[in-house]
């Protein structure tokens, strides 16, 4: 049996779960099953979700609340979930408590940084001006934009080896102050936090988008790979 790996569904313009096409695929280029875990689930359902499923995979998404680290939004902060703001903590915790790997990309990296007690830059224009930009505007979402270093001996490094590598960058949030239990993996030269992943390397999450770019640069899908295969070791 191949491991099953949840992929979480936001609630589009009420009337369809939805996620993107792109993590799906890229779970099963590495060998997973995906499963959508729509964010309707209450905490009975999310905990019985989480203990059928090997792994979860986090994806990009919508800003989370401030009010998570005790900060009112910015006018930067406009597009929020609070369902699957709630929805996602609950995995996060079900999934940590129950041992299963998690994948986090772009708002789910954040998200696992509030989830352990850490707070983001909610707007990095605003907050941080003399930061390069993170946000491509128009370019294809495979196209690498900025330098991001792997620092060595992390769990990011053994999946994708350390060094520098060219990635994407499609969020205006990052990681201010990086949750209790959690260490950098990866940077930019700017400071911006890109990669964290908590002792063991469990969970991971990333601030750029490998899933748009593994088709053109194979490199990326050993990320999912790595994912599936300790998903796959799972009791
Ligand atoms: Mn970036």
């Amino acid at each position: 049996m191949k491991p099953l790996i949840g992929i979480t569904a936001c609630l589009e313009e009420e009337k369809s779960y939805k996620t993107g096409s792109s993590y799906v695929k890229a779970v099963l280029r590495a060998g997973g099953v995906p499963v959508l875990l729509p964010c309707a689930a209450g905490p009975e359902a999310c905990k019985q979700l989480v203990n059928t499923v090997d792994g979860i995979l986090i994806p990009g998404g919508v800003d989370s609340a401030p009010q998570l680290f005790g900060e009112e939004p910015l006018p930067q902060v406009s597009c929020m979930d609070g369902d699957l703001d709630r929805f996602e903590l609950e995995l996060i915790h079900r999934a940590t408590d129950m041992g299963k790997p998690i994948l986090a990309i772009c708002r789910g990296c954040q998200i696992i940084n509030i989830a352990f007690g850490g707070t983001l830059y909610q707007d990095i224009p605003s907050q941080l001006p003399e930061a390069q930009g993170h946000y491509q505007q128009t370019a294809s979402r495979s196209e690498p934009y900025h330098m991001v270093s792997i620092l060595p001996k992390t769990a990011l490094a053994a999946a994708l080896g350390e060094g520098e590598l060219v990635t994407n960058s499609f969020h205006h949030q990052a990681v201010k102050r990086l949750a209790e239990g959690f260490r950098v993996c990866a940077r930019t030269r700017d400071g911006i936090i890109e990669g964290i992943e908590n002792s063991d390397g469990s969970i991971l999450g990333v601030q750029w988008h490998p899933e748009c770019m593994e088709e053109r640069f194979p490199r990326f899908q050993r990320l999912f790979c790595a994912f599936i295969e300790r998903a796959a070791k799972r009791p």
